[in-house]
């Protein structure tokens, strides 16, 4: 037994890192721990695209904006879907946070913010990210968190793995157990803060969150839900699965490995789009190119299984640039050598290796073909008529939707207490971050940066204000 802290804060993720700084610096005693052997969590992967309304930034351009506007904004491209409180909380405190960010470091890229990059823009500029994507973020709190725990005001305990919450007889949260170095460890502290991320790198809790949902995840593996399990067993209402969107598009690295997934470099803006897609039954069955973000990967998550065959020629394997992040040497060599990425000969044996049917497929490209020919595809518009599909071998990429988020999470109040499934606070425990769900901060679409920033803002605000509420 440890002991009792002020907050024990779990998790040294992009939530959990601002909250540590902004409590240990108004003196609280504070117990951080990770599961991992390094802090920033998520941070590591994210692209650490982050959106605030107020900012000093969008002053010194010259930008008008408000958090009334960030709200209605957002509620816009999330069809009305994020959680109004949550929301509320978050644009009132989003400038403040990236402002003290860059107060301590971080620094914007060059030309943000900006209305719309990766996701369906807003209506003004309110969109940035530092050079190094979420490293950027990183970088700036890790001296003054390392400070801070070398002057002994955060203890931070690494590779400590929270595995349940403990509580009192009426129920009230006053510590937490963990798998330690040393063994099994508990703590005692007067709130607990759940800052340990997300499930979808959990095949076990998606699979239980979400089984209707095929998991081709590619995030932190430490994101495997342990925030969620430990919280149900104190009741916790956990929602969020209908807002599920997939991100477009990847594959499985290996076919075995739900979370061994890899991204395609799939938008219209980064490459052009000679290729075809096709669904299960050989066919057509959106505008390949697209200019709406939103348009494709729902496109997508109305397919069987999230799946698409992505289908060209040797002509264009040749003169396009490569789908994968990989060299084009050893992109070209993936195919005939993965499971996901098949070539043939002729049109029916690259049917046959794709499981779709055959006589579907040959009329698919020939259709496509005569568009090119014609410049004009009548059937979905399709911009990019580069070339036709003619010239073997022909070359496949079996994918589908690819999951960097997890859609459900824990419900809370305005001051972010973790609520059970009456509707009431669970005494002591806080939560911050994706274990309150994609879908809680981001509805059901992907707006700007409503994950990450709201995992720094209320991070900080917890930081700031849990001891005195
Ligand atoms: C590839 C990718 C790109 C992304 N890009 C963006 C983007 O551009 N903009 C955006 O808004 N969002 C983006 N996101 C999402 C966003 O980065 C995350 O939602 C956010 O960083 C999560 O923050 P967090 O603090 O909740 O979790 P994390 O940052 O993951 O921190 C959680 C920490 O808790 C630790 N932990 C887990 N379980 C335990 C346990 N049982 N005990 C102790 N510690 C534990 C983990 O090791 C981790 O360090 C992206 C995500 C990915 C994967």
């Amino acid at each position: 037994m440890s002991d009792n802290w002020d907050i024990i804060c779990v998790g040294a993720g992009s939530a959990g890192l601002p909250l540590a700084i902004r409590a240990a610096e108004r003196g609280a005693k504070i117990l951080q721990i990770d599961a991992d052997n390094r802090i920033g969590g998520t941070m590591h992967w994210s692209s650490g695209q982050i959106a605030a309304a107020g900012t000093r930034l969008q002053k010194e351009a010259g930008i008008v904006d408000s958090p009334d506007e960030h709200y209605e904004d957002a509620q816009r491209v999330a069809h009305g879907n994020i959680d109004p409180t949550v929301m509320r909380l978050f644009v009132d405190n989003a400038a403040h946070t990236i402002d003290w960010m860059m107060d301590i470091g971080f620094k914007p890229a060059a030309g943000t913010p900006v209305a719309g990059e990766a996701h369906e823009a807003y209506s003004t500029r309110r969109y940035l990210w530092g050079d190094n994507a979420a490293i950027s973020i990183l970088d700036a709190f890790r001296p003054v968190h390392d400070k801070l725990v070398a002057e002994g005001k955060i203890d931070l305990r690494l590779e400590h793995r929270m595995t349940g919450l403990v509580t009192n007889d009426s129920g009230a949260v006053t510590g937490i157990k963990a798998d330690t170095p040393n063994g099994e460890e508990i703590f005692h502290g007067k709130n607990v803060v759940l800052a340990c991320g997300g499930y979808a790198a959990g095949p076990e809790m998606w699979n239980e969150l979400n089984p209707e949902i095929p998991l081709c995840s590619h995030c932190n593996p430490y994101s495997r839900g342990d925030g969620l399990v430990a919280a149900r067993e104190l009741n916790a209402q956990i929602d969020g699965k209908e807002k599920f969107l997939c991100t477009f598009a990847g594959y499985l690295e290996d076919p075995n490995d739900p979370t061994s997934g890899e991204f395609l470099v799939m938008s219209p803006k980064a490459r052009n789009i000679w290729e075809i897609f096709i669904d299960v039954n050989g066919k057509r069955f959106m505008k390949e190119d697209h200019q709406s973000i939103d348009y494709r990967e729902r496109s997508l998550l109305k397919q069987p299984g999230m799946r698409m065959n992505i289908v060209f020629d040797e002509g264009i394997l040749m003169n396009a640039s490569p789908l994968t992040m990989l060299e084009p040497d050893a992109y070209k060599a993936k195919f005939g050598n993965h499971p996901n990425f098949v070539k043939s000969d002729t049109i029916e044996g690259l049917a046959k290796e794709l499981g779709v049917p055959a006589d579907a497929l040959s009329t698919t490209v020939v259709d496509y073909n005569a568009a090119v020919d014609a410049k004009k595809d009548k059937e979905w518009d399709k911009f990019f008529l580069i070339r036709k599909i003619e010239t073997g071998p022909f070359y496949g990429i079996k994918s589908m939707g690819i999951t960097v988020l997890s859609p459900e999470g824990l419900q809370v109040d305005d001051n972010l207490r973790v609520l059970n499934t009456s509707g009431d606070a669970i005494p002591n425990l806080y939560a911050a971050g994706e274990v309150l769900g994609f879908g809680r901060t981001s509805g059901d679409a992907f707006v700007g940066g409503l994950s990450l920033t709201p995992a720094l803002a209320f991070g900080k605000i917890l930081g700031e204000r849990l001891l005195s509420w």
